[in-house]
């Protein structure tokens, strides 16, 4: 439940469950990373597009379908995937 005395930016849009992959529209204060999955009931949904590539550009994609992905701060940096945690090779 959001404080509706407390001015927080809302957003809206595509959030995606990397555990199921079932998508939705919803609405979210910003600073609220990962949503409850209305599907799976897992907390593994993600707004879909924080930010996007030009609608042509191919992504990458890990083998459990995520397209979602951390980059550690090692020298060199690897790449995991935030839902099945396996590093990726390019
Ligand atoms: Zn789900
Ligand atoms: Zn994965």
């Amino acid at each position: 439940m959001i404080n509706q005395d407390i001015d927080f930016a809302t957003l809206q849009g595509e959030i995606h469950c990397c555990a199921c992959h079932h998508q939705w529209q919803g609405v979210g204060p910003s600073g609220v990373d990962w949503f409850e999955c209305p599907k799976c009931g897992l907390y593994k949904a993600r707004w879909r597009h924080p930010a996007v590539p030009h609608k042509d550009e191919l992504i990458w994609v890990c083998g459990c379908k995520c397209d979602t992905f951390m980059v550690t701060g090692r020298h060199p940096p690897t790449v995991f995937c935030i839902n099945c945690g396996k590093e990726q090779e390019f």
